[in-house]
């Protein structure tokens, strides 16, 4: 029997566990929580799509728990060779990795692995699917910032369609309460992502009007069909975040983004750098969120599945 406790998805984790997650990411940052030891475990990183923050982020969480470390590129590993991810992930489990943190294109392989593997899974993106970590290191960013998430109007703004990080975003959110608006053209927001629990928007003026946090997206060039933005011109003409457009946001209002950004495209660098901006604040938060789902995964106190 599989026994191993992964972290998969927003959609298949409990609200009780995504408090328990969010309590343990904040204690860790402000130095309060009994910091957990992983010694004697090994974690293994299986990146199939390139990455900079959860990486590396992930490496320096697994370390600073103790734990061993190991990377696997896709060109210095057997999966270029044709050898499955599967046999893969079960000859790493063979040489001792208690988990495996995966990302892959493909939406719903960690999923799809997790049950054949006695190592803890982690989901460190799937395809067009989730990112977890980002949705709890974000919600993490924004309690910093705004002490409750129940009641905040947050705007998540650009190439939903193709973005892993708005729908785990878009489902934390609505699960801790908050009103949550989906913007960008219709091509890259179509009606039918209002199932996240949030309204969908084509205008970004309304999206951002009154907004406490607003999420900008990446344009996912590497996902997208083309003809569903006419020029990057006409993008930033409709959805691009600007200073003028910044005013109708609330007072105190916090700018977000997963990176990477695309300065002058989906928000302009004045912004990106100025007061509002909370861009590395979240970075730093990816690295307390990955330790508390390692600890959790590996080695911490049993929470609801
Ligand atoms: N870094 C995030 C991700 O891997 C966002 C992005 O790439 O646009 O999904």
């Amino acid at each position: 029997m599989n026994r191993a406790r992964h972290f998969l998805a927003v959609a298949s984790t409990s609200r009780a566990r995504w408090l328990a997650l969010l309590e343990q990411t904040r204690a860790l940052a402000r130095g309060e929580a009994h910091v957990p030891s992983l010694r004697g475990h090994n974690v293994v990183t299986l990146f199939l799509e390139p990455s900079t923050r959860t990486r590396a982020s992930f490496e320096l969480a697994a370390r600073r728990l103790g734990a061993d470390v190991v990377d696997l590129s896709p060109s210095s590993s057997s999966l270029v060779k044709g050898e499955s991810l599967l046999d893969t992930a079960r000859n790493l489990e063979a040489m001792g990795a208690d988990a495996i943190v995966v990302r892959h294109r493909v939406s719903g392989t960690p999923t799809r692995l997790a049950p054949l593997l006695r190592a803890s899974v982690v989901n460190a993106g799937d395809g067009t699917n989730e990112h977890p970590t980002q949705a709890l290191l974000d919600c993490a960013t924004i309690l910093a910032h705004k002490e409750r998430i129940e009641g905040l109007r947050i705007a998540i703004v650009g190439d939903v369609l193709h973005s892993r990080v708005a729908r785990s975003d878009a489902r934390a959110f609505a699960m801790l309460g908050a009103h949550v608006r989906l913007c960008g053209p219709p091509s890259l927001v179509p009606e039918a992502l209002g199932a996240l629990g949030a309204e969908v928007t084509h205008d970004l003026d309304c999206a951002l009007e009154g907004a406490d946090v607003v999420v900008a997206l990446r344009l996912q060039h590497e996902r997208q069909q083309s003809g569903l933005v006419t020029s990057l011109r006409d993008y930033r003409m409709g959805w691009g975040i600007d200073a003028r457009r910044w005013r109708r946001t609330a007072p105190g209002a916090i700018l977000m983004h997963p990176g990477p950004v695309h300065r002058g495209v989906e928000v302009d660098s004045d912004l990106a750098d100025g007061p509002q901006s909370v861009i590395l604040e979240q970075v730093r938060w990816g690295l307390f969120a990955r330790m508390a789902v390692l600890a959790d995964c590996l080695d911490g106190t049993p929470t609801e599945a």
